[in-house]
């Protein structure tokens, strides 16, 4: 896709570059597994079957459950945050066809169940006015939409919530994987799945650490009921994008809280990618209202009135009107801080690193669902191919380290881009 350059008040810069599902292919379109009717069958009849750990459980925990059940194994997955409380990360996914189609052709979800979507993306200038229009459709759905549907898949008593992996002994036959209240399970894989905070991957590859990138993600949620009045038509068919000097502002619609598909009932997403340098400004940013100094970002609920009101007022003097509005509108904005994070090796013996733990690639081609998703099915897919477990795994590990360090490389260089670091 070639760069067009953007017109807004200050130098010229490069505009957004669409995402990239347009161009490349993190996923696969068809993966080499058991068809969806053959599945419980293929879990009967599997002779190689695994006993697999999956530790966390969201998007590549869920993912890599999903997949390698397919594939036959008996797989369980241990999320540490307690029942109930995971719904607060629900904020939007530009979602991957591939990905969808996935989630269909196993009967977890219609494309319509999961996603929405906008006809056109709009490049505003800062009076609000459309300088740049695409006409191409972008499918937009929310982490918790995704999360429920992987997870009302997964069989009774096979996820497993307030369960903190602590540690991982390998021995000859696989591994003896420890939870912080003192079980102890046995398996022939574990599958580390813990985010890019993962205290698991610190333990295999401590040298490596998220770097931070010197911008967070200030996002907010509003209903689209409450929108609507004010902006009847634009924020719900529309991607918009607006680049500010040193910042970017986009927003898309998502399902409701509870995955409404219906217009109305949607939530505006909006996602601010604003530089804050790392000490005291970042360390203001993220002091909560409770009086704790957070460290990676800060949930909802959870900002003090003090940066909310100064994160206005910038919005005041350099977004376009309506995108000011959402800002404003936003009782409980919050925070990701933005880093960059490769590693050369996923493969530790009997234990696989994939996800966020192993790549955080910056959100500006909407890829990490998608990665995720692409790292759990291609392990699968190599297991099930492959005469033994090492060769699956070595395989798997050559192939999905070439792709995170492309997507880590590429993200890094629009987000730099996009924030003015060129
Ligand atoms: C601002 C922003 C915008 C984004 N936008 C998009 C987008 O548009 N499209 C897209 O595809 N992606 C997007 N992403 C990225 C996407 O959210 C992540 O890539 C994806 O969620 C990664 O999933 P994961 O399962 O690897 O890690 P995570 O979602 O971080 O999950 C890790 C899980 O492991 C659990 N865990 C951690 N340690 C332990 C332990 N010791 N024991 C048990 N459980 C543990 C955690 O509680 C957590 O549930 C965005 C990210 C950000 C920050």
């Amino acid at each position: 896709m070639t760069d067009r350059v953007y017109d807004y008040d200050g130098p010229p810069r490069v505009c957004h570059e669409g995402h990239v599902y347009y161009e490349s292919d993190v996923m696969q379109e068809r993966y080499d597994l058991p068809d969806v009717g053959q599945r419980e069958q293929t879990v009967a009849d599997v002779e190689d079957r695994l006993d697999v750990v999956v530790s966390g459980g969201s998007m590549g925990g869920l993912f890599a459950a999903t997949a390698l059940r397919q594939a036959g194994h008996d797989v369980t997955v241990y999320e540490e945050t307690e029942r109930g409380k995971m719904r607060e990360r629900g904020a939007g996914i530009i979602a991957h066809p591939e990905m969808l189609t996935y989630l269909e052709e196993q009967g977890i979800a219609d494309w319509d169940q999961i996603a929405t979507h906008t006809n056109r993306t709009h490049h505003l200038d800062q009076t609000g006015k459309p300088v740049d229009v695409e006409g191409h459709a972008t499918y937009t759905t929310s982490w918790d939409t995704v999360y429920r549907n992987l997870r009302d898949d997964l069989p009774e008593g096979t996820y497993r919530m307030g369960k903190e992996t602590t540690g991982v002994e390998q021995h000859a036959d696989g591994v003896t994987v420890s939870f912080a209240d003192g079980e102890q399970v046995e398996a022939d894989l574990l599958v580390v799945a813990e985010g890019y905070r993962s205290p698991m991957r610190e333990q295999f590859v401590p040298e490596r650490t998220p770097e931070y990138s010197g911008y967070v993600a200030y996002r907010g949620t509003l209903p689209e009921s409450a929108v609507l009045p004010e902006y009847p038509s634009t924020f719900s068919d529309v991607y918009n994008l607006y680049h500010a000097p040193r910042s970017q502002f986009l927003t898309y619609p998502v399902p409701g809280p509870n995955g409404e598909m219906e217009k109305g009932e949607r939530r505006i997403n909006w996602v601010w990618y604003y530089p804050f340098e790392e000490g005291e400004a970042l360390d203001d940013l993220l002091y909560d209202n409770r009086g704790t100094q957070r460290s990676h970002s800060l949930p909802p609920g959870l900002m003090r009135e003090a940066v909310r009101e100064q994160q206005i007022a910038i919005a005041g003097e350099i977004l376009p009107p309506q995108m000011e509005w959402l800002v404003r509108q936003t009782a409980e904005p919050f925070v990701q801080c933005i880093y960059d994070l490769a590693i050369p090796q996923l493969v530790f013996d009997d234990v696989c690193v994939l996800g966020d733990a192993a790549f955080f690639i910056r959100p500006h081609m909407a890829a990490g669902t998608a990665h995720a998703a692409a790292d759990a099915l291609e392990l699968a897919e190599s297991i099930y191919n492959a005469d033994d477990l090492d060769t699956a795994l070595a395989e798997w590990e050559r192939d999905q380290v070439e792709m995170g360090y492309r997507l880590v490389e590429e993200a890094r260089r629009r987000g730099d881009r996009y924030t003015g670091q060129f």
